[in-house]
């Protein structure tokens, strides 16, 4: 439900957690693993057993520095780590070590490139935490707490290395707020330092949206919607929130400040009862941790170690193949095989990639190029169900094109005659003409058969029974 774009600007800002894959914790040597069995990667640090200490995790500061430096943010000379309390099951200690008015990484840019061309949001910060322990409540709806009759608590996840990043309120759409993860996704992958899953809870996202009139400079009052798991469900919580917004000023009303919670089965908006909503946090430095002091000489490595980002690639293939393609092909990892598939039809191998290839659940690094497009060269000439067989079997090992097309191809020289036989009955004046010394004809029996055959046939056999047909 788009608003009326004439009257009604979306202003959202996005603040979004990344779990790092480092091997262990943020303080602690527990491994830093997911899916394990409950509260079995846990020690007395992460439990917060009286008179233990945090130790940091040198990869995780690296890695945190990695990603200031891919969003273009300054990288802090010295940081601090606060501790951030609240009491909630969660989190043993307390509190939670997080960075407040002194976070690793500062005022930075993320370019999104979009159908009209690039745009930049603005980065405020992006810092280091812990993540707290994960609640499961049992007995309630849809594992909300609201009516659950017991929340359990996995300790495991308790003192994973995160990242928080906020932008400055510059995304002007649900769609592009999706763009925007998508393309950040795809950054932190490929900087080696997150698998950033939505459905996993490694890649984390909250969005903060408010309306405001077209022309309108300053802002209104937002709102914050939580914990929406999966890139569709930030676009429709979006969508859903500023058509709330828009209907509340069109009847007089005014959005009140509060956090909410999308629930993308009904489309419901609702307020969320929370430890999230008490606001006193108590910042104080945590006494525990030394300040982060990177030196210039590790931040200027990191920098030149990075890689080229996806944002660029779009760009560079947007040229090639168009915006939406490129997008596709970048945010689903799969453009690296498509610079390795050769042709000249660069528009129908990013389409094959990205419409067929992505359904068939084939591990893009595992195809072999050559052979894909081999196969991509006579999509033309086999059926639909043989072309979608083999290239669910692209990424096997030994795959070839070749035994797929020839067995999809009608070989069966009885068939082939039935068919030349119904094409020279039909064309007696060509018949002739061919007879009489013009073999040119022949390419335009082989054209009729294969029209005939929807293109089934085996061009060879095709041009081998022909010939013998029309000697006659
Ligand atoms: P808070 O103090 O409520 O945490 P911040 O100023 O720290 O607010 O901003 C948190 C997030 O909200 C940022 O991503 C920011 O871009 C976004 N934001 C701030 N003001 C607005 C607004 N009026 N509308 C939409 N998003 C906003
Ligand atoms: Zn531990
Ligand atoms: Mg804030």
């Amino acid at each position: 439900m788009p608003l009326d774009p004439t009257r009604w600007e979306p202003v959202i800002g996005l603040e979004i957690h990344v779990q790092l894959k480092t091997k262990t914790k943020m303080f602690c040597r527990c491994e830093n693993v997911w899916g394990e069995a409950p509260n079995t990667r846990t020690c007395p640090v992460c439990l917060a057993h009286p008179g233990t200490l945090p130790v940091p995790n040198r990869q995780a500061i690296e890695w945190a520095i990695r990603l200031g430096l891919a969003l273009d943010c300054e990288i802090a000379p010295r940081s601090l780590f606060h501790r951030k309390n609240y009491f909630y099951p969660d989190l043993p200690k307390g509190y939670q070590i997080s960075q407040y008015d002194s976070p690793i990484a500062t005022r930075g840019r993320f370019s999104v490139p979009g159908p009209d061309g690039d745009r930049e949001m603005g980065i405020v910060r992006a810092h280091l935490e812990e993540d707290a322990a994960k609640t499961i409540h049992v007995g309630g709806e849809g594992g909300r707490i609201h009516g659950a009759g017991a929340s359990l608590v996995d300790f495991n996840r308790g003192g994973t290395p995160l990242v928080e990043i906020v932008t400055e309120p510059d995304v002007r759409s649900a769609e592009e707020a999706r763009r925007f993860l998508g393309l950040l996704r795809q950054t932190v992958v490929e900087l080696g330092i997150s698998d950033a899953e939505m459905e996993k809870g490694s890649l984390r996202c909250d969005a903060n949206v408010s309306v405001r009139e077209t022309g309108e400079t300053g802002y209104r009052t937002k709102t914050e919607l939580k914990n929406m798991n999966s890139f569709k469900f930030v676009a429709d919580g979006i969508d859903a929130e500023l058509a709330r917004q828009v209907e509340l000023y069109e009847d007089g009303g005014e959005v009140v400040q509060e956090t909410l919670h999308f629930d993308p089965r009904s489309g419901r908006i609702s307020p969320l009862r929370s430890k999230e909503q008490a606001h006193d946090y108590r910042y104080f430095p945590e006494p525990d941790l030394v300040p982060v002091e990177p030196s210039p000489e590790l931040v200027g490595r990191l920098r030149d170690e990075l890689p080229e980002l996806p944002a660029a690639r779009i760009r560079r293939l947007e040229e090639e193949i168009g915006f939406d393609l490129a997008l596709g092909l970048v945010t689903s990892g799969r453009d690296e095989l498509f610079a390795r598939v050769p042709g000249d039809d660069r528009r129908a191998t990013a389409n094959v990639l990205m419409n067929q290839l992505a359904g068939a659940g084939v591990d893009p690094a595992r195809v072999n190029a050559d052979e894909l497009a081999k196969l991509i060269a006579a999509r033309d000439a086999i059926p639909r169900a043989a072309f979608d067989e083999a290239l669910a079997a692209s990424g096997d090992e030994g795959f070839t094109a070749e035994r797929y097309l020839a067995e999809a191809a009608i070989t069966d020289e009885g068939e082939i005659d039935a068919v030349i036989d119904r094409i020279l009955a039909a064309n007696e004046g060509q018949v002739q003409a061919y007879r009489s010394g013009k073999e040119g004809l022949l390419g335009f029996f082989v054209g009729q058969v294969m029209r005939e055959t929807q293109g089934k046939a085996n061009p060879k056999v095709v041009n081998e029974r022909l010939r013998e047909r029309l000697r006659a």
